[in-house]
């Protein structure tokens, strides 16, 4: 078994750089990789200035709440092509200003369409980990998922961003690498995904082993934010770091070894 460490770097203040800090240090002490998406824009770039060397044993990809954030009131069908075009634009060109080019992506509140995808292929991306399988959270801004399958990683097809491909020929688009959710069973959907600060980690990767048993990379993608999560935000911070100890350790504990998300590739 594999994973694939997501951590959604979202900085507003220095305090948030020490937090992330704080991250990468953790996942170092386990020698684990882990990809960073990086969320910036004119207004947090000085805050990235002089740490680029951090990320160095890691990946780095981009994050962007498309239509600053409007995706999340309207949808990401309601935001124009130009909008996130321009938006791409200036998040890559300050990427580059730091010495990155990244070729992973993921959408804030998970928005993915097949336009998004098309786009992100356009300006040279190669993976997008935008989605969660069946993921149907109503409340807040998040994008309905119900088709999207479980499966590790898989390239979607001519069809839609969450069709996995039946052939080479049907394959188009950025591999799709879905960020880990339980797996259902009997009637209820649960939203939860792997994120440190839920209690429900042990059965979702206990459910991902047991389920792809056989598979030869299959795959646990879970994903934190650089400033904690949830109910642990702000003066919570050491008992996120806490939880993320202990989910990483859990992980090491049942064999599963840290890949990146360019060796799926
Ligand atoms: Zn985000």
């Amino acid at each position: 078994m594999f994973s694939c460490l997501t951590c959604d770097v979202e900085v507003a203040s220095t305090k948030n750089i020490e937090e992330l800090k704080a991250i990468i240090s953790l996942i170092n002490r386990y020698d684990a990789i882990c990809m960073f998406f990086i969320e910036i824009s004119q207004k947090n770039f000085d805050l990235y200035k002089g740490i680029s060397n951090l990320f160095e044993k890691h990946e780095v990809g981009l994050h962007i709440h498309w239509g600053s954030m409007e995706s999340y009131a309207k949808g990401l069908e309601k935001i124009s092509i130009e909008t996130m075009q321009t938006e791409l634009e200036i998040s890559l060109e300050l990427l580059n200003k730091l010495g990155f080019k990244p070729i992973s992506f993921r959408g804030g509140g998970l928005c993915c369409t097949d336009a998004s995808l098309r786009l992100l292929k356009e300006y040279g991306f190669k993976i997008d980990s935008s989605v969660a399988a069946k993921l149907d959270e109503k409340e807040g801004w998040f994008q309905g998922h119900g088709s999207v399958p479980y499966m590790g990683y898989y390239y979607p097809s001519k069809r839609s961003y969450n069709i996995p491909a039946v052939s080479l020929k049907d394959k188009v688009g950025i591999l799709e690498v879905p960020v880990t959710r339980m797996i259902p069973s009997g009637r209820s959907w649960f939203p939860y995904t792997l994120t440190p600060d839920n209690p429900f980690y042990k059965f979702i990767v206990y459910e991902w082993m047991m389920k792809s048993h056989g598979k030869s990379k299959a795959l646990i993608t879970p994903i934190f934010h650089s400033w904690g999560e949830g109910k642990l935000r702000g003066n919570k911070f050491p008992k996120f770091l806490e939880k993320l100890d202990q989910l990483i350790r859990f992980l090491i504990n049942r064999d599963i070894k840290f890949i990146k998300f360019e060796s799926l590739l």
